[in-house]
């Protein structure tokens, strides 16, 4: 697929994440209070919550796009999506009717501040990429047992927190928790020492199930996808996590990237997932190419410093696709929700620049990296900005997801010191 050319020259520049190609919904405002839905198309958002109030979208007999969020429109269903993009894409084409109509409506993105962009119901998180298994089951319990016995057979997942999950450009705290490392006879309760990163997808469920689903339905069910940050306490998690998998290592915080881009953007980026080495068993099985060819990197920067790109990889490298993870999700009869998101587990390559997180990329911190500045990472410092990008490359134009970045607080002195604490 080439570059659909917009009337909005920015949007027509092979750099910008957000041709109308693209067309990903977010949740902006230009004052703190008034929190409103836009759509990116080049450095513009064109802002359809006023357009909705002024009348110039009629999607539904009530305003969905009033509350700021995208939860009321992703409700409306499959058929209500394809319906609306196509509106946008015939507004914002070249030779569009009603230009100076619709350009009252476009905000510059450099003077607008991002919010979440839909409600999140749940939060699931997953383990499904399989260089990034095989790196962390060989650190944990040597390279013959590296990847447990069911790992090729499911996608493991757990469930995580919707209430940590922040959007980009929101400030991290490094967490205390329980420590206690081999060599120590008991744990104390400390700051995390080795907080890390994890490079990630999150796919947004945008209809609700009530049982059981094939993976060609749960394909059907997801809206769209972000890039997803999730942050990672390694030694909290390494005393915490038998027999129930994580829980506060992983509940800091989950940070995403503002711009939801829609499934029917990366249609011409599918690709099959990599071979199977076991069959799966038939609920599982790949209904058609379902995993997409998305470009990823992760820079980081120390505090007043140059960033540094430490890992490039690309989603194709998993071994499980967002849709057998929510087919997977549903066997019980678990339902789902609209506004669930799920995350991909993170993405790490074969090679070692290609690794999603410092635990791999050091070697557990048995080998630091060493950043442009000179300065040497084993794990986060103080002060640490991390950014994610990500973009599917078409020919003269890119399906960007816009940064997914966040900064590490140093812990707190005392994390219950607070007004009125018993
Ligand atoms: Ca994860």
């Amino acid at each position: 697929m080439t570059l659909l050319r917009s009337w909005i020259d920015s949007a027509n520049s092979a750099t910008t994440d957000f041709p109308l190609n693209n067309l990903p919904y977010g949740s902006f405002s230009t004052d703190e209070s008034h929190v409103r839905c836009g759509v990116a198309i080049g450095d513009r958002i064109l802002d359809v919550s006023s357009m909705e109030e002024d009348g110039f979208l009629d999607l539904s007999e009530e305003f969905v796009f009033a509350v700021g969020d995208w939860s009321d429109f992703m409700a409306l269903g499959p058929a209500v999506w394809a319906t609306f993009r196509a509106r946008l894409t015939a507004m914002l084409v070249e030779g569009a009717a009603d230009q100076t109509e619709i350009a009252r409506y476009l905000v510059p993105m450099d003077a607008a501040q991002m919010h979440l962009p839909f409600a999140i119901s749940e939060y699931t998180d997953f383990y499904a990429g399989r260089h990034h298994a095989t790196n962390v089951g060989t650190m944990f319990r040597g390279a013959e047992n590296a990847l447990p016995p069911n790992w090729l057979h499911m996608p493991i997942g757990y469930n995580g927190r919707a209430s940590s999950v922040v959007v980009s450009g929101t400030e991290v705290r490094r967490p205390w928790g329980q420590l206690k490392a081999p060599t120590e006879e008991t744990p104390r309760f400390a700051p995390c020492a080795r907080f890390d990163l994890e490079l990630e997808m999150g796919a947004i469920v945008g209809v609700g199930s009530d049982g059981p689903v094939s993976v060609a339905e749960a394909d059907a069910m997801i809206f769209g996808y972000v890039l997803l940050n999730d942050w990672s306490a390694r030694d909290i998690q390494a005393w915490e996590y038998q027999p129930l998998g994580p829980f506060q290592s992983k509940a800091t915080a989950t940070t995403i990237s503002p711009w939801i881009v829609p499934k029917a953007a990366l249609e011409p980026f599918r690709c099959e997932t990599p071979a199977r080495e076991v069959p799966l068993l038939p609920h599982l099985q790949d209904a058609g190419p379902m995993l997409y060819d998305i470009a990823l990197e992760v820079g980081l920067a120390p505090e007043g410093a140059a960033e540094t790109v430490i890992a490039r990889t690309n989603y194709r490298e998993m071994y499980y696709s967002s849709a057998q993870q929510l087919a997977h999700h549903s066997t019980s009869g678990c339902p789902m929700n609209v506004g669930d998101l799920l995350g991909s587990g993170t993405i790490s390559g074969p090679t070692k620049d290609s690794r999603g997180s410092l635990l791999e990329l050091s070697w557990g911190g048995k080998e630091p990296i060493t950043l442009e500045t000179g300065e040497t990472r084993s794990f986060l410092e103080d002060g640490d900005t991390l950014t994610l990008r990500g973009a599917a490359l078409g020919d003269g134009y890119r399906v960007g997801f816009g940064a997914c970045t966040g900064t590490v607080l140093p812990a707190l002195a005392d994390p219950f010191a607070r007004e009125g604490a018993l």
